[in-house]
């Protein structure tokens, strides 16, 4: 990244760690090898297959053979949903549940479920904190229910669900339970045992790791419908050679991240309550979206009144820093946010708010200067916009 750049966005991608890099070189620059072939080279990319299993059961308190590989987020999602889902339509469960501030991964793979398999889909609400009601899922649940996917912590709020107590709930009327935990890894404890889920799906390159390789853990006899088919791959879950460099990238992102979550949580902490703060003393008619304290230190979701965001990211953008209005997927148009929407915001409140997303390498110098900065950004541009 270049030097004089403010990077406040690592919920939409984070740099690659050096140490994963030099994992992952034996794998770029010589022969890689195809873990499914006999001889020795395969055998070797095979090892390094296996290796990297164990350490990510290991991270996730599975057994190796539970893990899945796949080539991100997006698609582990799509395959814990649709896959589960057309598994038990068999079984005449055909509907499935979720919450309306979900990442369009799993809203979008809803939406294909009933748009073309015949499915109906619940979606809950979240409160003004951004959180789901536990009661409610309760009272959502049908005899057809088939799949709930709740994500743990949301990439534009930061806001934290109840995961283990929704997983429970699901249990007791003998429904699976998948979650999005893209954004846990590094802040949230990741053991799929204390939380009670069948499957839970990350993304390499949300900590630190390469982009393009992601996991799927799904609890030992979960039926699946594989959406990708071929060769015998991931135990036919999901068919096509195995990127090791990717793989073996991952899962050494993923043990430096567990290793390091106390710390690293200590240190985005301080610098989020500091950003916080000093945004809502500075400027006036400010908030913040979402809950306070249950959410993850690493992101922070400011409101402004009177100002459109892309206006703000466009003078942030001219001072070499980089924000977000949220989801990547949906900047570049007006749309307000799904997510602050669902929270009970005004679409001009959800227009006026930004993400500033913060990581390994943001220093307090770095938010002080942001902390400098905005008030006059946001009184300039309520200069030229006056609020009606
Ligand atoms: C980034 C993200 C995804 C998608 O992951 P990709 O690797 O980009 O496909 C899904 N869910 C959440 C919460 C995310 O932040």
């Amino acid at each position: 990244m270049p030097e004089h750049l403010l990077y406040f966005d690592y919920a939409a991608t984070t740099p690659l760690d050096p140490c994963v890099l030099e994992a992952m070189m034996p794998f770029l620059s010589g022969m890689s090898g195809n873990a499914s072939s006999i001889h020795q080279v395969g055998r070797a990319a095979l090892q390094a297959l296996d290796d990297a299993r164990e350490q990510v059961a290991f991270v996730l308190g599975c057994q190796p053979k539970e893990i899945v590989f796949t080539g991100g987020g997006s698609e582990s999602i799509n395959l814990a949903i649709k896959g589960v889902a057309m598994a038990l339509r068999a079984h005449g469960k055909t509907h499935v549940i979720s919450s309306a501030v979900e990442h369009h991964a799993v809203l979008h793979a809803i939406d294909y479920l009933v748009e073309y398999e015949g499915f109906r889909a619940t979606l809950l609400p979240v409160d003004r904190s951004g959180r789901v009601n536990p009661a409610d899922l309760s009272a959502a649940i049908r005899h057809e229910t088939a799949l709930v996917s709740v994500m743990y912590a949301n990439n534009e709020t930061g806001v934290i669900q109840p995961i283990a107590e929704l997983a429970a709930i699901c249990h007791e009327h003998g429904v699976l339970f998948h979650t999005d935990a893209v954004q846990a890894p590094g802040q949230l404890p990741l053991d799929v045992q204390a939380l009670g889920v069948d499957l839970l799906s990350l993304t390499a390159h949300k900590f630190y790791g390469p982009q393009g390789v992601g996991v799927l853990y799904m609890r030992r006899g979960t039926p699946l419908v594989p959406q990708i088919n071929g060769g015998a791959q991931e135990r036919r879950r999901r068919a096509g050679t195995e990127n090791i460099a990717g793989i073996v990238g991952l899962a050494t992102a993923l043990t430096i991240a567990e290793r390091e979550r106390a710390q690293y949580v200590h240190q985005l902490r301080t610098l989020s309550e500091r950003l916080i703060g000093g945004v809502l003393q500075r400027i006036p008619h400010s908030w913040l979206n979402g809950d306070r304290t249950c959410r993850l230190p690493s992101i922070v979701n400011l409101g402004f009144a009177c100002i459109e965001t892309e206006s703000l990211l466009l003078l942030l953008d001219q001072r070499g820093i980089c924000a977000s209005s949220g989801s990547a997927c949906t900047s570049g148009s007006l749309e307000p946010s799904h997510v602050l929407l669902a929270m009970g915001l005004s679409p001009e409140e959800a227009n006026g708010s930004i993400r500033f997303s913060l990581g390994r390498h943001t220093t307090a110098e770095q938010i002080e200067t942001l902390l400098e900065l905005l008030p006059d950004l946001v009184a300039q541009l309520r200069a030229v916009a006056p609020c009606a």
